[in-house]
């Protein structure tokens, strides 16, 4: 388990940044945290360490959001709305998740059956005692960035 903290916005996409940048094909992301903690920032800053040069924001109305222009196929999920597991076949899901590109999925424990074993369990919080900005970044199934 890697844990990170950051005391701004800059640091928090530059983690993802990093990891991005060290992603290889068949990389999975889960990414849980409450509203406004930062997974999106977090999400921006993977997609620029994959290269990807299109603005990437919240999925929310769509389930999956591909991204193409990078060093690897980006996969953004966000699965809030699934009501249903058959919809993430329908999506073709596998895919994606088994492809060569790289998946980060918001709200995975929602089809958590098809969450590979192998897959990188990212949670973001807040501890407000250590700031507004504070964020702490955890990494499980990860060993060192
Ligand atoms: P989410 O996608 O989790 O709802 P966003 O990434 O859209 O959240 O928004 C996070 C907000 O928190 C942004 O306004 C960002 O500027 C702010 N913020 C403050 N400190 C941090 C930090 N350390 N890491 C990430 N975001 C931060
Ligand atoms: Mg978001």
């Amino acid at each position: 388990m890697v844990v990170r903290e950051t005391y701004s916005p800059a640091e928090t996409f530059e983690l993802g940044k990093h990891l991005g940048e060290q992603a290889k094909p068949g990389w999975i992301f889960t990414l849980v945290g409450d509203l406004g903690v930062g997974k999106t920032v977090f999400t921006q800053g993977l997609a620029c360490g994959l290269g990807i040069d299109e603005p990437v924001n919240s999925p929310t109305f769509t389930i999956l959001q591909e991204y193409h222009t990078g060093r690897l196929p980006f996969y953004h999920f966000d699965v809030y709305r699934i009501a249903d597991i058959e919809e993430m076949e329908e999506i073709g899901y596998d895919d994606c998740f088994f492809g060569g590109g790289v998946c980060l999925v918001e709200w995975a424990d929602l089809i958590e059956e098809l969450i590979p074993e192998n897959a990188f369990h990212v949670t973001i919080e807040k501890d407000m005692e250590k700031g507004f900005d504070y964020r702490k970044i955890t990494i499980e199934g990860m060993d060192e960035l």
